[in-house]
C-alpha cells in the first residue's frame, strides 16, 4: 500500500464552508511531498486529518493500509507515536530534557524498546551526534531542527509530516535541513510530507501539490520529479 492514502476527504467546521472539499491524495513509499498554497486554503487541515490530529467530516485516510478512522482511541495514539512522525516549524523540543531524552521520549510513550543502532546511526546521519547530551536551548535553531527531525524518525515512522519546518530559519540553514529531509528521503526512503510557504523548500520535494480553497488544484513537479516518474 501508498504510505499515505487519502480518499474524498472532506473537512467542514461548524456546518460552514468546507476547509477541504473531497481531497483524494496519494503518496508513494520514499516520495516527498510539498504542499504550498495560500493562507486559509486548507494546507493545516490537510495535514491534520492525514496525520491523524483531526478528523474528516467524511472521507477516509489510511496509513500504510491502515485506516485511521477504524481504529479505536488508543490504537490510533499508538499509530501516532509509532508509524507517523512529527516536524513543527517550533522545533516542540522539550526544553528540560536532553536532546538524548528528547529523542527517545517518543518512544517510551510508544512503549517500543529503542533500536539502539537505529538511533546511532540516525543521529550521525542528521549531525547531531555530538550533541546528545545538550539541552535544546543551548544548540542552535538549525540543530534544534535536526534534533526534531531525529526524532520524529527514531521509531522509524511511515511517514514523517513535517509543517513549515524551514519556516523560523535563516536561508542557509533552511537549505541544510531540506537537503537533509531530502537525504533521507533518497538513502532511506522516508516518506515525507511537507507543509511550507517557500517556493525553495517546495523545489527540494518530488512534487509539490498546490491546494486552493480546500482542494488539490493542480501537481508541480520538484527538483526530482523525474525520480518518481519510473
Ligand atoms: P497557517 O496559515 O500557518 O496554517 P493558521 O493561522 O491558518 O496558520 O492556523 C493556525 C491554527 O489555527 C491551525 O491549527 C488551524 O486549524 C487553526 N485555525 C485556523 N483558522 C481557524 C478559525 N477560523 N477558527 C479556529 N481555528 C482556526
Ligand atoms: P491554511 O493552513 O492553508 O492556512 P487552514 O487549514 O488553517 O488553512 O484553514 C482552512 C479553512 O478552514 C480556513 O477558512 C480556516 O479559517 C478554516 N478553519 C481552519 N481551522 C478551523 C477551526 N478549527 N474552526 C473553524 N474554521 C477553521
Amino acid at each position: 500500500p501508498p504510505a499515505l492514502l487519502l480518499r474524498e476527504v472532506t473537512k467542514t467546521y461548524d456546518g460552514a464552508h468546507h476547509a477541504l472539499d473531497r481531497v483524494s491524495l496519494e503518496v508513494r513509499r520514499g516520495s516527498f511531498l510539498a504542499i504550498m498554497g495560500p493562507s486559509g486554503s486548507g494546507k493545516s487541515t490537510l495535514l491534520h486529518c492525514a496525520a491523524g490530529l483531526d478528523t474528516p467530516t467524511s472521507g477516509e485516510v489510511l496509513i500504510g493500509g491502515t485506516a485511521i478512522a477504524k481504529l479505536g482511541e488508543n490504537q490510533r495514539t499508538r499509530l501516532r507515536r509509532s508509524r507517523i512522525g512529527f516536524v513543527f516549524q517550533s522545533y516542540n523540543l522539550l526544553p528540560s530534557l536532553t536532546v538524548e531524552e528528547n529523542l527517545t521520549l517518543p518512544l517510551r510513550l510508544a512503549g517500543t524498546p529503542a533500536d539502539r543502532r537505529w538511533l546511532l546511526d540516525l543521529v550521525e546521519r542528521v549531525g547531531i551526534a555530538h550533541l546528545l547530551h545538550r539541552r535544546p536551548g543551548e544548540l542552535s535553531g538549525g540543530q534544534q531542527q535536526r534534533a526534531a527531525i531525529a526524532r520524529s524518525l527514531a521509531a522509524r515512522p511511515e511517514v514523517v509530516f513535517a509543517d513549515e519546518p524551514t519556516g523560523a530559519l535563516d536561508l542557509d540553514t533552511a537549505a541544510e535541513v531540506l537537503d537533509l529531509l531530502r537525504e533521507l528521503v533518497d538513502d532511506s526512503g522516508q516518506t515525507v510530507v511537507m507543509v511550507t510557504h517557500d517556493p525553495a523548500a517546495a523545489a527540494r520535494a518530488h512534487a509539490t501539490a498546490v491546494v486552493a480553497d480546500g482542494r488539490i488544484e493542480h501537481y508541480l513537479p520538484g527538483a526530482g520529479a523525474e525520480d518518481l516518474a519510473a
